[in-house]
């Protein structure tokens, strides 16, 4: 929302308290770094609880420790894919954008055999988005989707990240759903995601991809969880959208810290 007006304002950090409208914003103007390569502005925040408000505008630039992590952009996916998400395939050219000014960059691939847990093919007599008791906890069932070596486990033919360093599959495991990049859905069995990310001293992390309200709210809440500094990018995303799934996923990501930014805010 304040891309147009910090067209050209370099990059900062501010704290300011004003006495004045909450619609006013105050910027400050630093000196760029030599390895920044576009700009990134943080919302203002109202701190209603302090008088006079608070506001407090964080600007950030890309480091080199940061990593984009681009969430199960894949087929299925897809409009007129077998779990298709709304709208999903119009993400793919800003993603491709966004990808261009990250240094690193993951991507994950959602990698189930036949007759996965989640698929409700797999259970008699239930459909796909009942919600059954696995051993480790409810588990919302699926259409078959993104089934190993499949044209619908592909990335979108529009996708293009070729410096992409990782691809990490998941929820191959036939009796464990995996939503999040971290952990399966047990919350205990680790991807390896974690390891790698701190091996390699990548600290921050910008998600995007499918779907909003599931895998990628579970790998920015454990991404979080884990320690790293975690962003969701939310014009890259889009979400299934079941029945108070996007509410739970705002509200999860207020109250675990998790911040959300638009592609326009971080001057894309
Ligand atoms: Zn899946």
């Amino acid at each position: 929302m304040f891309a147009t007006a910090l067209s050209s304002i370099t990059w900062g950090i501010a704290r300011s308290t004003l006495h004045s409208s909450p619609a006013i914003n105050h910027y400050s103007t630093l000196t760029a770094s030599p390895y920044l390569d576009f700009e990134m502005w943080a919302k203002c925040e109202a701190r209603p609880h302090s008088s006079p408000l608070h506001y407090h505008l964080i600007t950030m630039q890309l480091q080199p420790t940061d990593a984009l992590l681009v969430i199960d952009v894949q087929n299925d996916f897809m409009p007129g894919g077998a779990l298709a998400i709304p709208d999903g395939d119009a993400i793919v050219p800003l993603i491709n954008t966004l990808a261009r000014k990250f240094d690193h960059v993951i991507l994950t691939q959602d990698w189930h055999p036949t007759q996965h847990i989640s698929f409700a093919t797999t259970h008699p007599n239930k459909n796909p988005f009942d919600v059954i008791e696995a051993p480790y906890g409810p588990q919302t069932l699926w259409p078959e989707h993104v089934l190993q070596h499949t044209e619908g486990a592909a990335f979108h033919p529009a996708l293009h990240i070729p410096h992409a360093e990782l691809i990490l599959r998941k929820g191959f495991r036939r009796h464990i759903d995996s939503y999040s990049a971290f952990l399966e859905n047990d919350h205990r069995t680790p991807t390896g995601l974690a390891g790698y990310l701190r091996e390699r001293n990548l600290q921050r992390l910008f998600l995007c991809g499918l779907a909003y309200d599931f895998c990628v709210r579970y790998s920015a809440i454990d991404g979080h969880n884990l320690a790293f500094e975690t962003i969701v990018i939310e014009d890259a995303t889009r979400p299934v959208g079941l029945p108070g799934s996007i509410d739970a996923t705002n509200q999860s990501f207020s109250a675990n810290g998790v911040e959300r930014f638009s592609s326009k805010e971080l001057g894309v």
